[in-house]
């Protein structure tokens, strides 16, 4: 039987499901719908992450999976439901992913999709299956899998042209922002894909739309073919499940690969990687970020240093805020992932190699488990999402929000942690976290250690000032 990280049974899982990622990828494509083909459950379920995480309206179609289709195959239910959210909707594209119950009773989407579309007249309409079963994989690889099937039913020889795409790592729609205006700096011009800058973070406007406006065009995913390069952000990125290796396959683009710009090193990756496809320099302004980021790595070295940090959620996003830590000595201490990856092992393990050997790395694995490294480690400050509440709560210890779900703190989709200033921002807020919790109750806790009563000076001895009369102060909450 296959190893797995659990201590015991998997407890509350460090992931999302599949269905969750194909979300979050066909959001980024303009004027599409997704159709889950499930129970409604699995709608309210991610409808729910979705809308909380990115406090925007997040419409999902279902095939509403009932025990008559259970029994009897679902394929009629789908193909109505196709016909309703065209009807309604009016969308361009639709990707059609699946769920346990669907896969686990042997659905052919595929021929389903296929048979709807020859059984009706859907125009200009572009339909596509996709498998992701919850229980086959997390959000990442779900989110990535969709990411490949849209590009392989889309994609079309096209003649070569000077775009370039750019395959986006799963993060906030502010750093999407961030990195279409870094791509723009540098003059390149780029398919973003897929696009959720404004779709997951659209401004106020008095007009709805049911499908809101943004995400990349169809015609710019069918031209992905002719492109001169292919530069996917993401370092542990599977070869099965990549668009970009995908396109190099079919169509012969060539296909690189950077970590998600978080961190010094990653940084200096990513500008490195611009400038060879753009064929110019780095920007002055970047070196100026850049110096501004190592300033502030040197003011903050002393608290930096104190740090033994618990890092959780995509693989990708854990080794790039891993890479971080561990530049500003910051201890990388559990570093763990809910989906199986061999890439994040060995990426972790070349990284802490030098100095950090100690450290715990897990893929495949639960907040159970999780839990019981990040104590026995001393783990004194979590990055992560809002999932790994329970535990840091149950502990008080710290956390800093990152990621996907955040629906226990706002602004989640406005997060910027991407270059050099992205990353300076995000070692503040891992550097305040530490100091809000070490300096939070230092008075109280001064008071409670140096104050006695009988001292005729009427001083504390950690000399904060007169005291209470009437002896030690036994109510911290009363004495702050
Ligand atoms: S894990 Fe399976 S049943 Fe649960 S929401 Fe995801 S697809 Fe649906």
């Amino acid at each position: 039987m296959k190893k797995r990280n659990f201590v015991n049974l998997n407890i509350n899982p460090c992931k999302m499901c599949m269905p969750m990622g194909a979300a979050i990828a066909l959001r980024g494509i303009e004027n599409s719908m997704m159709m889950l083909h499930g129970s409604q459950g699995c709608n309210a379920y991610l409808r729910t992450h979705l809308t909380t995480h990115f406090s925007e309206p997040m419409d999902i179609a279902s095939s509403s999976l009932h025990e008559n289709a259970t029994i009897h195959g679902g394929g009629g239910n789908l193909k109505k439901g196709l016909k309703n959210l065209i009807q309604l909707y009016r969308p361009t594209f639709i990707g059609v992913a699946t769920t346990c119950l669907a896969e686990t009773i042997g659905e052919d989407v595929v021929r389903i999709v296929k048979e709807f579309k020859a059984e009706n007249d859907i125009g200009q309409v572009s339909v596509i299956a996709t498998n992701t079963p919850g229980y086959g994989g997390t959000l990442y690889e779900g989110y990535f899998r969709t990411l490949r099937d849209v590009a392989r039913h889309v994609a079309r020889e096209t003649p070569r042209h000077e775009r370039i795409n750019v395959v986006m790592a799963h993060v906030s729609p502010g750093d999407v922002r961030n990195i279409k205006a870094m791509l723009r700096a540098f003059g390149l011009d780029a398919v973003v894909f897929p696009d959720i800058s404004a779709t997951f973070d659209a401004p106020f406007s008095r007009e709805f739309h049911r499908i809101p406006k943004g995400g990349t065009p169809h015609a710019d995913i069918a031209a992905m073919a002719g492109a001169r390069a292919t530069l996917e952000i993401g370092a542990t990125i599977p070869d099965q499940i990549s668009p970009g290796k995908y396109l190099e396959d079919q169509f012969g683009v060539p296909l690189s690969r950077c970590p998600i710009p978080i961190g010094l090193a990653n940084c200096d990756a990513f500008m490195r990687a611009l400038a060879r496809l753009a064929g110019r320099p780095v920007p002055t302004e970047f070196h100026e970020d850049r110096g501004r980021l190592l300033d502030g790595m040197i003011d903050m070295h002393k608290v930096s240093g104190e740090i033994r940090a618990l890092v959780y959620g995509d693989p990708d996003l854990v080794s790039a805020v891993a890479s971080l830590c561990a530049e500003n000595g910051i201890a990388p201490a559990v570093l763990s992932t809910g989906a199986e990856s061999p890439l994040f092992r060995a990426l972790m393990r070349e990284l802490l190699k030098e100095s950090y050997e100690a450290s715990i790395v897990l893929d495949d694995t639960d907040f159970e488990t999780i839990e019981h490294h990040a104590l026995r480690s001393g783990v004194n400050l979590a990055i992560g999402n809002s999932a790994g509440k329970q535990l840091t709560e149950k502990h008080g210890i710290p956390p800093v929000r990152i990621g996907f779900p955040i629906n226990d703190r706002y602004g989640g989709q406005r997060l910027v942690y991407t270059g050099y200033a992205g990353s300076l921002k995000l070692l503040d807020d891992v550097v305040n976290a530490r100091l809000a919790k070490k300096f939070g109750m230092h008075r109280v806790v001064m008071r409670e250690r140096y104050h006695r009563p009988d001292d005729a000076s009427g001083r504390d001895r950690a000399g904060d000032g007169p005291i209470a009369a009437g002896g030690p102060i036994a109510d911290p909450v009363r004495a702050s």
